[in-house]
């Protein structure tokens, strides 16, 4: 058997982080067993499901790095498959034509909980014959579903999952207009597209025993299910807005790598021993659904910041340069020229140790494409008194003839310009990083001006020298 898993988002403009881990479990799982990650997108509300809101999601799986393999379906375009099942499913007596008028079914459901039962459908037309109905009344399909007994579905995270049919009514599956309702669009897909693992949110559970009853009355053999244990809040709370970011748009704006976002979505709920750091081969290789935790997971952010760091630090410097380039243009204190984004790679080394979002590289690469005069904060102005700014000018002379212009031997001049004058390194090196950067933090002094060039540097002392 080949594995076909499959990721099946409604389209509402947002790729919840819940969803982009379900992706990525339906991906790792395929991908492990040399299987294909298929994408459905579920747009039968066509209210909701506008373009941009498709696009939102392929542009956060893209992002994510998991792209399907095969064209993604569109549920829209099959409702006429899906009612030819439900009409199948009528011609085989398996399912019914129920004529109730909305008055009758909300009769029924207040008498239901009147008498202290449960509102469900009471199987009216179940075993009446349609000519009862008045002439050409309205109609919904209704599925024939068993009364005794029980329904399981060995789930492979949950174990086996039993619900008794008595709990369960004669669901529709065709509205009144002829549009099939979404849980059988669901199974007519899955059928179709040949998925056999589903591998999704825990609360589509009791949506898989009456997609069961479809798969069941259709003679078709079940999926494999896996339903993945929700993500919460810190609090142990439903994630909500109030808890911080939970779109992966959101997380890329805060300055988040990719890898991170998968690294720690995969480990939030599976483990594999320690292994805590995983690149997306070893997640392939490592990954199965037996290493899925049944209990909710709580979203830690400190615990992505931290991850975010390593990757960050892993990442390529021409890559992460791009990136801080796009952060910063636009930016109306800073040029982006092809001398500024060579500056920018040159730092990169120095840069992403320092920081734990690319929202904080960008920023603190920003000085590298700033001009005389800078502007100063608070600090480093405050480090260039007179004196220092004496003594800047006196240094700009030793930079200027030293040869080459590269970190070694700017560290050298400057020790030797230290040791000259009975000054300690850094009495130096913080007014000079003040002059240069306009802050009081940077990478190495020496990178840093290495970083801006000659002419860059003499033209910055030389603005606030005396
Ligand atoms: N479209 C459903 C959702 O976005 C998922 C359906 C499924 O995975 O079966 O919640």
């Amino acid at each position: 058997m080949t594995v076909r898993t499959r990721f099946a988002p409604s389209p509402t403009g947002l790729l919840h982080i819940g969803n982009a881990r379900a992706a990525l479990f339906n991906f790792l799982y395929a991908r492990h067993h040399g299987g294909k990650f298929l994408l459905r997108i579920e747009d039968t509300d066509r209210e909701r499901s506008t373009q941009q809101a498709v696009d939102v999601l392929f542009d956060g799986l893209a992002w994510m790095g998991l792209t399907p393999d095969e064209q993604p379906v569109f549920q829209s375009t099959r409702q006429a498959r899906h009612a030819e099942v439900a009409h199948h499913l009528l011609a085989q007596g398996l399912a019914y034509r129920c004529y109730c008028t909305p008055q009758e079914l909300q009769q029924m459901r207040e008498q239901a909980m009147a008498e202290g039962r449960p509102p469900r459908y009471n199987g009216y037309w179940r075993d009446r014959d349609p000519s009862e109905a008045p002439p050409g009344a309205p109609y919904t399909v209704r599925i024939r579903a068993p009364r005794e007994g029980e329904a399981t579905i060995p789930d492979l995270v949950q174990g086996e999952v039993r619900v008794a049919n008595a709990e369960m009514d004669d669901m529709i599956i065709l509205r009144a207009d002829g549009t099939p309702v979404y849980q059988l669009a669901v199974v007519v897909d899955d059928h179709d597209m040949d998925i056999t693992h589903v591998i999704r949110g825990d609360d589509h559970l009791t949506n898989s025993f009456r997609q069961a009853m479809i798969y069941r009355a259709m003679g078709w053999d079940l999926p494999a299910f896996a339903h993945l244990p929700l993500i919460h809040g810190p609090d142990g709370a439903k994630l909500s807005k109030r808890h911080g970011a939970q779109s992966v748009v959101e997380f890329r704006e805060m300055g988040y790598l990719p890898e991170a976002l998968n690294n720690y979505l995969l480990r939030l709920g599976w483990g594999h021993g320690d292994a805590e750091i995983l690149s997306r081969d070893e997640q392939i290789q490592l990954f199965d659904l037996d290493g899925v935790g049944r209990s909710a997971s709580r979203m830690d952010y400190a615990k992505l910041l931290h991850l975010n760091g390593v990757w960050l630090r892993q990442a390529d410097d021409a890559r992460l340069a791009d990136d801080v380039a796009e952060r910063l243009a636009g930016r109306p204190d800073v040029t982006l020229d092809d001398t500024v984004r060579a500056r920018i790679q040159t730092l990169m080394p120095g840069l992403k140790d320092r920081a734990k979002t690319l929202v904080d590289l960008a920023d603190s690469a920003a000085f590298l494409g700033r001009h005389v005069p800078l502007s100063f904060d608070a600090k480093a102005e405050k480090l260039l008194t007179p004196e220092a700014r004496t003594m800047l000018g006196l240094l700009a002379r030793d930079l200027a003839v030293i040869e080459p212009f590269d970190a070694p031997t700017i560290d050298a001049a400057l020790r030797r310009f230290a040791e000259h004058h009975g000054h300690k390194l850094g009495q130096v090196a913080q007014p000079l990083r003040a002059a240069v950067t306009g802050s009081t933090t940077s990478p190495g002094i020496d990178a840093t001006l290495a970083a801006l060039g000659r002419d860059e540097v003499m033209a910055r002392i030389g603005s606030v020298a005396q």
